[in-house]
């Protein structure tokens, strides 16, 4: 059993054959999917779809790269939402210096606000970040929320180790299954288990053996079976290991407990 901390199985790329992608990652063993959210405009039908079935955990949050397209009411939106439905994080919320058009201060007070949001509501984050990290541990180690999960890792060793060191673990996925990505190879391999734990990014960010396909949460065993044998680790005991890091710092509790997941 795996889970995928980062799946946007809620946009348009699925309407067509969601149900039949759903089918097929559950009978690859994938136990849990958590779908973060882009803008406000797309809250409803995240949360919708997550309220359809138990595998399915929602995110809620203003995604840095599309900066131009949220409000100021957005924020308060965020808030009430969050106190009225089962939300699992907020995000995906973060820092991009990637893009250079987008502005940096704008994205920082965006991004201020929802880690202040998410320590009222007690709730863990998921970070996009790109060429940012400093930046955005900085903030972190000036806004404490409860930890959180480090999308689409690829920083150095030394910033990986400073993002355990606040809670946070740190999310592989696609990239890992290409060997032309020899540093954050290597950084996987060097990393304890306790830091790691898997997502697709779906529908983007796909695994070598899809090649400029879309992406989808039936493809993470590929995502699980690299970090293996990068790691020279059996699947079987990372998939435990890294189910049980998600588990614990998105607080999800095992299904058949016979209890609430929150
Ligand atoms: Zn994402």
């Amino acid at each position: 059993m795996i889970i995928d901390t980062h799946c946007h199985l809620d946009v348009a790329e699925f309407d067509a054959d969601r149900g039949a992608v759903l089918a097929r990652a559950r009978t690859a063993g994938v136990a849990g999917i958590v779908i973060p959210a882009i803008h406000a405009a797309g809250w409803d039908g995240l949360l919708g779809l997550c309220a359809s079935a138990d595998d399915l955990y929602p995110a809620l949050g203003l995604h840095p790269v599309y900066l131009d397209r949220h409000h100021d009411s957005d924020l308060r939106g965020l808030e009430r939402a969050i106190a009225e439905h089962p939300v699992l994080a907020v995000g995906e919320i973060g820092l991009d210096y990637y893009l250079p058009e987008l502005d940096r201060a704008g994205q920082q007070a965006l991004f201020e606000a929802q880690l202040s949001i998410a320590k009222s509501a007690d709730l863990p984050v998921l970070l996009h970040v790109r060429k940012a990290h400093d930046d955005v541990l900085a903030i972190l180690r000036r806004i404490r929320v409860k930890g959180g999960i480090a999308h689409a890792f690829n920083g150095s060793i030394q910033q990986a180790q400073q993002y355990l060191d606040l809670g946070f673990r740190l999310g592989f996925g696609g990239m890992v299954t290409f060997t032309r990505s020899s540093r954050l190879r290597r950084l996987a391999a060097e990393l304890p288990g306790e830091a790691i734990v898997l997502e697709t990014d779906a529908p983007d960010m796909t695994v070598a053996a899809h090649r400029g396909e879309r992406n989808s949460p039936e493809y993470l065993p590929d995502v699980l079976q690299a970090l293996a044998e990068i790691r020279g680790e059996e699947p079987g005991e990372l998939a435990g290991l890294t189910t049980a890091n998600a588990r614990a710092v998105l607080r999800i509790a095992v299904a058949n407990e016979g209890r609430s997941r929150y």
